[in-house]
């Protein structure tokens, strides 16, 4: 069937007239705390999505600036009583500005760089070929910084180094398993290929430890969170469908995902944001995010050991909930694998379950205020005296490095992974 052109806010018309304007939902929306006006938290943003939908409102930068002001976190969906789904009106309201007024130059630069997987694999080489031109190593710290600024990215943020080698570069398609063990299609994500491959390596060390055959199909794209920041739908839709014709190249038993926000587009905004405005998709879409699961969920549900795995030095960690896990309800397995992985204690932060700030390229077009979101994170994971903070989200990971950083903290930010598979990088089953 085709796709039908109408206005995109005419298929959450029914969820806008479910809001009864109560503001629970400013109680843990992130961005009413940075910006603290009332457009930026979603009762505003489903009264401007109103407006927006009656044509009774004028669609200039004003406009557009206020429904940018969303990270796309959930938490307002959580708190709200009305089950109204504000991140997905907050999409479809970006959709139909970005109609209306066309895409802005910076989600059309997303755009590009997001649509093609070896576009952006060239990318990465040029940018770690390049790197010493453009950045410089922090002394006494890990990390970079830019020697100038650049359209942007200021020359104050710190940003991790890239990949040398793809992590879907370094290994086969396949990896077999055990006879009679969970096949698991596994859904990299950008920043684990191109920048902290470390996760991914620990991911593959763990699930062969537990006898799984692990497929890492290589045609696999960007989910396309960043484009459903700027409101291309066209490119989000373009990458499901692909994405979604990779994992079901190979009959498997789950779909797993490391990172919290893939494995969220996945799980809610595929079949929310494609889904429904695609019908044909719609069934394979919902049976994919049946599928999808985090890692620490999987590794928790197949009855991993972390005494085996996650041996090593003792570590003081506290542990910040990913949004996109937390709004999952993946918020005991992580903690319940570090708490029986030897060598590691866990102690809580103050607000282990608010933002980091990042949102996304929220962090990159808001950056001032994504960090004063951040600073709240970073003074309570610093506040427990900690050693290093760990997270299920290698988006939060660069978050918090960069905020710890600017609070000139020199903590260790790990994935959980990283620490439930220690044992076995000692052991060198790492690939
Ligand atoms: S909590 Fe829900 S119903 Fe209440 S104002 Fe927010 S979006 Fe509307
Ligand atoms: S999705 Fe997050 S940032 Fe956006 S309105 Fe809801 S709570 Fe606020």
């Amino acid at each position: 069937m085709e796709n039908e052109p109408i206005d995109p806010l005419k298929r959450v018309e029914d969820q806008l007239k479910k809001c009864v304007k109560c503001g629970a939902c400013r109680t843990n929306c992130p961005a009413f705390a940075a910006f603290q006006r009332e457009p930026a938290v979603a009762r505003g943003k489903v009264a401007l999505a109103q407006h927006i939908l009656k044509d009774d409102i004028d669609l200039d930068d004003q406009t557009y600036l206020a429904m940018s002001k969303c990270l796309l976190c959930g938490s307002c969906v959580e708190k709200c009583p009305n089950n109204v789904p504000t991140d997905e009106i907050v999409v479809a309201a970006r959709e139909a500005l970005a109609q209306k007024r066309g895409l802005t130059t910076f989600h059309k630069a997303v755009g590009q760089v997001i649509q093609s997987r070896s576009r952006m694999k060239m990318g990465a080489k040029m940018a770690s070929f390049l790197g010493p031109l453009f950045f410089k190593k922090v002394p006494e710290t890990s990390g970079l910084r830019l020697r100038f600024p650049l359209p942007f990215v200021g020359n104050q943020r710190f940003v991790p180094e890239i990949a040398q080698q793809p992590f879907i570069d370094r290994h086969p398609e396949v990896i077999p398993g055990e006879p009679g063990k969970p096949r698991i299609v596994f859904f990299v994500g950008c920043m684990t290929n191109f920048v902290y491959t470390e996760i991914g390596e620990a991911a593959l060390a763990l699930f062969r430890h537990l006898g799984c055959t692990v497929i890492i199909p290589k045609g696999q794209q960007c989910c396309g969170l960043p484009g459903m920041s700027g409101g291309d739908i066209d490119t989000v839709r373009e990458l499901a469908e692909k994405n979604l014709a990779e994992m079901e190249r190979y009959e498997a038993d789950y779909v797993m995902s490391a990172c919290a926000t893939c494995g969220g587009a996945l799980h809610r905004l595929y079949p929310l944001v494609v889904g429904k405005r695609n019908p044909e998709l719609r069934e394979r879409l919902d049976a994919l995010a049946k599928k999808t699961v985090d890692a620490s969920q999987l590794l928790q549900q197949l009855g991993l050991n972390p005494a085996e795995t996650g041996a090593g030095e003792p570590i003081r960690i506290t542990y910040h909930d990913p949004c996109h896990l937390r709004t999952r309800g993946i918020t005991k397995q992580p903690r319940e694998l570090l708490k029986a992985t030897p060598g590691v204690e866990l102690v809580e932060m103050e607000g282990a379950d608010k933002c980091c700030g990042l949102g996304g390229t929220f962090n990159v077009y808001h950056y001032d205020s994504s960090m004063t979101i951040n600073d709240a994170k970073s003074n309570a994971i610093i506040a427990t005296n900690a050693d290093a903070v760990a997270t299920g989200c290698p988006g939060c990971m660069m978050q918090l490095a960069d905020g710890l950083k600017q609070h000139g903290s020199d903590r260790e930010v790990l994935h959980t992974l990283q620490l439930l598979a220690r044992g076995l990088k000692q052991r060198s089953v790492f690939t």
